[in-house]
């Protein structure tokens, strides 16, 4: 029996035995059971599906012998792709257009007019 289509067909758990010492960390570690162990005292990713991706088995391999692939999230439909300089950039572009209405609202409505300097009146001595 294989994968359901549309499901998860990697496993999240990637172990790189050539660096493995099996000092037995991550199968004692991993709160879902995740691992076996190999006649050698290997892990072997017996049940990927139960992994959470919490990470504590990457974090605690002192051979750096686990990666954990990272879950893409999918992103509310509502909420479009952005990247973070696009997030960046239109950021700067509602700053700048809410600057350039709030200059322009001063200089309609404030009844200044273009021959007297704003805030300063000629005080003839
Ligand atoms: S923690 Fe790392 S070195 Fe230890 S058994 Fe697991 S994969 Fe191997
Ligand atoms: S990431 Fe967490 S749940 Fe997945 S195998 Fe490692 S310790 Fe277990």
């Amino acid at each position: 029996m294989g994968t359901p289509k549309g499901t998860e067909t990697q496993s999240p758990v990637a172990l790189d035995l050539g660096l493995c010492k099996a000092c037995g960390i991550c199968m004692a570690i991993c709160p879902e059971h995740v691992f076996d162990t190999s006649g050698l005292g290997e892990p072997i990713v017996a049940r990927p599906e139960d992994c959470t991706s919490c990470l504590l088995c990457e974090l605690h391999c002192p051979d750096f012998a686990i990666e954990i692939r990272r879950r893409v999230r999918k992103r509310p439909a509502a909420s479009p792709a952005a990247t973070p300089e696009e997030i960046a950039e239109a950021e700067a572009a509602r700053v700048f257009a809410a600057l350039a209405a709030q200059s322009e609202g001063e200089g309609d409505s404030s009844g200044h007019s273009s021959d007297r300097a704003c805030g300063h009146h000629d005080e003839d001595g």
